[in-house]
């Protein structure tokens, strides 16, 4: 028996960013009446939420892709779609189009409205069969249509010019403890190995007012913590004037009752000002901890990734982060196996992990992606190479964060219990402390009265490289309170 429309399920790879938009959709199609289904099998609906920023997501869905081609052969009535960073210009998406003719919608996250009337289409029998179609901008309208691309191939991006932004107001109903509000998309940046901006467009700005308005939903909602995304979060406002910078966003953010924490990823060193530092460490809800992407530890390096700063520019940001902003924990991302990237470059980098001892590094191997500047590049450096230079960046962190993690021992910390956790161990509350860190409390006769979203305080007893272990104090109604 064939499985009735309105079944989907959603796949995604990659940032966080992506599973902000994933969530927006399901939400969207959960508003029309649609149902989540657990696995591919069981939907008639796909929609593959592409990552392009490493080798090893893209070629993830390129395999999806070819099961896909063959589960359609199957059943004709599948509905396949891709959004995400794999969705880049038209050229991208005409090359997608000739090797995956089984895709029967292309759309970028600002486009997701496109979603009621191409299911309406798709879901009645009578428009069946119109091949593979594309969202089209039109201008002077609102939002965009759906054209069969048999007859009028057009472009599904807006213009590198177009700074309109329409990002999906639909938000879950779920009672989750943390959400993501995406408030920035796109990159302004040349990072010469990164292929973001040509796939997600330029810095556009979310509306304040939009913002506050769905912060509240959130809230309204169950969320006590929001993480505020972008991919160079601290240029929210640029590009629209007259708005709030970030901290000021997250002064205004932290007049909502009941939002008792604020987060923000991934910051980009030049756009941090010294004001910024100081007001978000003024602000009692903004969580002491900051994603600040380093990517190398030799100036030479930087200069052949286009990163638009040097190390010396890079430690007096992490000084006066330190110095101003008491209790901040840092995290990092680094590659490793950039192109040339020589023996003494990578000790400099290790000599900078050392120096800095950041709490969380995130390490990759460079991998060459289409449409960058590296690309054009020599990718000189063996496999080997890069997988042994990432394993030492990995030992070397780890004795860092153990060292870190272990001075938490003794102490108290206010967490934010995000889940229960049944492991063979026993029963866990897993939550995070407002440095990040992810601290568990056992509940070995199952006896504690917490649920998600519940603020407490924990003695930390125990601790490793990735997380802290505990035990539960007593809520923390009082510190909320006093926030
Ligand atoms: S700042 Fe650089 S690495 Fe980050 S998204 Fe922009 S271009 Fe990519």
């Amino acid at each position: 028996m064939g499985i009735a429309p309105g079944k989907y399920h959603i796949w995604t790879v990659g940032c966080q960013m992506n599973q902000a938009d994933s969530q927006r959709v399901s939400a969207m199609l959960d508003n029309l009446g649609c149902e989540p289904a657990p696995a591919m099998e069981d939907a008639n609906l796909i929609i593959l939420n592409t990552c392009s920023v490493r080798e090893a997501p893209e070629l993830r869905a390129h395999g999806q892709l070819s099961l896909l081609k063959r589960a359609k052969e199957n059943r004709p009535d599948l509905l396949i779609s891709m959004m995400g960073c794999m969705i880049g210009n038209q050229r991208t998406i005409d090359d997608l189009k000739k090797r995956y003719p089984v895709v029967d919608l292309f759309f970028k996250i600002e486009y997701a409205d496109i979603l009621p009337k191409f299911l309406e289409e798709r879901w009645t029998p009578i428009a069946a069969g119109l091949g593979c179609l594309d969202v089209v901008e039109q201008v002077g309208e609102q939002s965009p249509t759906l054209l069969p691309i048999l007859n009028s191939p057009v472009a599904i991006t807006p213009k590198p010019a177009a700074r309109e932004i329409h990002y999906p107001g639909n938000i879950a109903q779920n009672r989750k403890a943390t959400a993501w509000l995406p408030v920035i998309l796109g990159c302004n940046k040349v990072c010469s190995y990164c292929v973001v901006p040509s796939r997600r467009g330029v810095e556009r700005s979310r509306p304040v007012d939009e913002l506050l308005r769905e912060a509240q939903t959130l809230t309204e909602n169950g969320a006590r913590e929001i993480t505020l995304l972008g991919q160079t979060v601290e240029a929210y406002g640029l590009d629209l004037p007259g708005a709030p910078s970030l901290s000021q966003l997250m002064a205004q953010l932290s007049g909502i009752q009941g939002l008792d924490r604020i987060r923000f990823m991934t910051s980009y060193p030049r756009h941090f000002t010294d004001q910024m530092i100081h007001e978000m460490a003024a602000l009692p809800k903004v969580c002491e901890h900051v994603n600040i992407p380093v990517q190398h530890g030799s100036d030479a390096v930087l200069q052949r990734m286009r990163r638009g700063y040097d190390i010396a520019e890079y430690k007096i940001l992490i000084e006066k982060l330190r110095n101003w902003w008491p209790g901040v924990s840092l995290s990092t991302d680094v590659i490793v196996g950039f192109c040339g990237e020589t023996a003494e470059e990578f000790q400099e980098l290790l000599r900078l992990l050392e120096e800095i001892r950041f709490d969380v590094v995130h390490v990759a191997m460079y991998s060459p992606r289409q449409g960058t500047l590296s690309n054009k590049w020599e990718d000189d450096i063996p496999y080997a190479v890069k997988k042994a230079r990432l394993r030492e960046v990995e030992i070397a962190q780890e004795k860092i964060a153990l060292e870190i993690n272990a001075a938490y021992v003794g102490s108290e910390q206010e967490i934010l219990i995000e889940e229960r956790k049944i492991q063979e161990k026993g029963i866990y509350w897993k939550g995070r402390t407002r440095s990040n860190k992810l601290l568990f409390m056992q509940d070995p006769k199952d006896g504690l009265d917490l649920a998600p979203g519940d603020m407490v305080i924990a003695a930390t007893d125990r601790s490793s490289a990735w997380s802290l272990q505990g035990t539960y104090l007593r809520h923390a109604q009082e510190h909320a309170a006093a926030r």
